[in-house]
């Protein structure tokens, strides 16, 4: 029988009498891996940003349908496969042994891969012991996509993180002592007009006391079916304006003192700024200074900027 693809369910590949659930969500960076599932959906679906798994109920996929899927992944691919993100948005909350036993089996069918990395709540990683995850880190998963979205207690509180400062801070540094890259996404915006240096300048303190690999920015757009969408409808929530958004970004990367790559890589962002600190820093601060001048001096350019938030999804 001849194989084919079709959608199924809204969440699975239909590959002739096989299927291959994919995971709907993956950073832009792993554009180009293969999507491997081991849950579906999110286990905290709180924030008040999200709307990614609202939709779907959290569960534990077996883990000998999960290598299952990994065989028919060999069948299309012809085992020539190099980078794999694992999904959904918190992989590492089943059990030690079975994310191991997967990722042996992952190692295993396509030996050529160079990099394994998977979404990763905090507060997971603080409950794990630092011996199970260096046990994960050895059977292969490699890199952690983690959400900080913003340093500042009060922030994270209110948009229902279900994590503080703390936690942050133990569960990325515990997955760094592991040896894992370490690789945070940040929520330019997230403090609306009024709050954005509170959330600049914390940020920067708590990503300064991590010191990850890499800080990713995305640009907060309010989505419907979250509470920041009702919040921005009512008016109890200023979305900042692009002038706002960049004062924010400068002063975040100002205040930093990390050895990261700093990437806005997310379609939602206002500004490419990109680098790599601490020697790219003065180069930033002049990219964001001259988008700013420009900004003041170009109404066309503030008004594509401020058209870009109805385009662009979280
Ligand atoms: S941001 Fe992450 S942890 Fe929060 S609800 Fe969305 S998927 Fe879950």
């Amino acid at each position: 029988m001849g194989k084919m693809f079709n959608f199924r369910f809204g969440r699975r590949l239909a590959v002739g009498e096989e299927s291959y659930d994919f995971p709907p969500f993956r950073p832009p960076s792993e554009a180009n891996s293969l999507l491997l599932r081991v849950t579906r959906g999110c286990p905290w679906n709180r924030c008040a940003f999200c709307p990614m798994y609202k939709h779907v109920k959290f569960e534990k996929r077996p883990v000998q349908e999960v290598k299952q899927d990994i065989d028919t992944a060999r069948d299309y691919t012809g085992g020539n496969v190099e980078t794999v993100f694992i999904g959904d948005s918190d992989s590492l909350v089943i059990k030690r042994d079975e994310m191991c036993e997967i990722l042996s089996h992952l190692h295993s069918v396509f030996p050529s891969l160079t990099r394994v990395t998977s979404y990763a709540r905090a507060l997971t990683l603080k409950r794990k012991s630092l011996k199970s995850l260096e046990q994960i880190r050895l059977a292969g998963l490699t890199r952690l996509h983690i959400g900080l979205e913003t340093g500042s207690p009060r922030l994270l509180a209110r948009m229902k993180k279900g994590a503080g400062v703390e936690t942050m801070v133990e569960g990325c540094l515990k997955a760094a002592q592991a040896g894992f890259e370490v690789s945070l996404y940040v929520l330019v915006g997230i403090g609306g007009e009024s709050d954005w240096e509170e959330h600049a300048l914390e940020t920067a303190n708590v990503l300064n006391r991590i010191n990850p690999d890499f800080i990713r920015l995305r640009t907060l757009t309010p989505q419907p079916d979250t509470p920041v969408f009702e919040w921005w409808g009512e008016g109890s929530f200023k979305m900042p304006g692009p002038e706002t958004i960049l004062k924010e970004q400068r002063a975040l990367i100002e205040n930093l003192s990390v050895t990261s790559q700093y990437l806005s890589d997310h379609v939602s962002n206002y500004a490419p700024i990109d680098g790599s600190l601490p020697g790219d820093k003065t180069k930033m601060l002049s990219q964001i200074d001259t988008a700013l001048e420009r900004l003041a001096d170009d109404a066309a350019y503030k008004a594509d900027l401020e058209g870009m938030r109805y385009l662009r999804r979280l």
